[in-house]
């Protein structure tokens, strides 16, 4: 089955579930252009408005550092200043950093959604564990009360995957689709209950309560938001 840019292997694309999967057993396929090249991962990589995840692999006595995640042509690569020839390990997320990332990507779709109720589209968003930023086309973002509160209500958040023909444009009016590249026939699609539903392969929380305490402001055209 083929997933949004990529052709599987993703264990973080499995349901919004696959989002909290912490540590798992790997095969090490190779050692290659600064990385480790897996079977299968549960690191999201560099991209999409999100960074790469961050942590290690444990293979016996030895820790392995990974302080990236990249795609390089079709292979994720693990990035590590260690090269080892080791065959297998457990990979280990820094699940912190990641879930910190995992509250900021959802915050974001929630606030494009109130953008969008004022006839507003986000044309670049990109998240960091502390920052994130929306760069809309108004002239001067006034953000709905409700832009404030998106922690208060509790709305779940479901990831799963359409195909590209099965795509509910109107539904999905707030997402640029024709980003999409292509290629891409089996699409990842986030719902929040309710509020949102757009494509996207990043991992995210599974209901708006975790988001816990943020802030948000917006100078001028952007949207600029972090948690506490
Ligand atoms: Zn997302």
């Amino acid at each position: 089955m083929k997933l949004l840019l990529t052709d599987g292997g993703l264990l973080y694309l499995q349901g919004i579930e696959g989002s909290y999967v912490r540590e798992i057993d790997v095969d090490i396929i190779g050692y290659e252009s600064g990385g480790y090249v897996l079977d299968k991962t549960i690191m999201h990589y560099q991209g999409g408005g999100q960074p790469g995840d961050r942590g290690t692999i444990l293979a016996g006595n030895l820790t392995i550092p990974i302080y990236n995640v990249k795609k390089k042509g079709k292979k994720i690569v693990h990035l590590s200043e260690v090269e080892t020839d080791v065959k297998s390990g457990k990979l280990i997320l820094d699940w912190e950093r990641r879930y910190k990332i995992m509250k900021m990507h959802s915050l974001q779709h929630a606030l494009s959604a109130v953008i969008f109720k004022d006839g507003f589209s986000s044309l670049v968003t990109e998240v960091f564990p502390a920052y994130g930023y929306i760069e809309t086309d108004s002239d001067g973002i006034k953000l709905r009360r409700e832009g404030y509160s998106i922690n208060k209500i509790a709305r779940d958040i479901k990831r799963y995957n359409v195909s590209r023909e099965n795509l509910d444009q109107k539904l999905m009016a707030r997402c640029n689709l024709d980003r999409l590249p292509k290629s891409i026939d089996e699409v990842s699609v986030v719902e929040i209950a309710d509020m949102d539903t757009c494509a996207c392969a990043g991992t995210h929380v599974k209901n708006t309560s975790e988001i816990g305490n943020y802030w948000v402001r917006t100078p001028g055209k952007r949207v600029e938001f972090g948690l506490f």
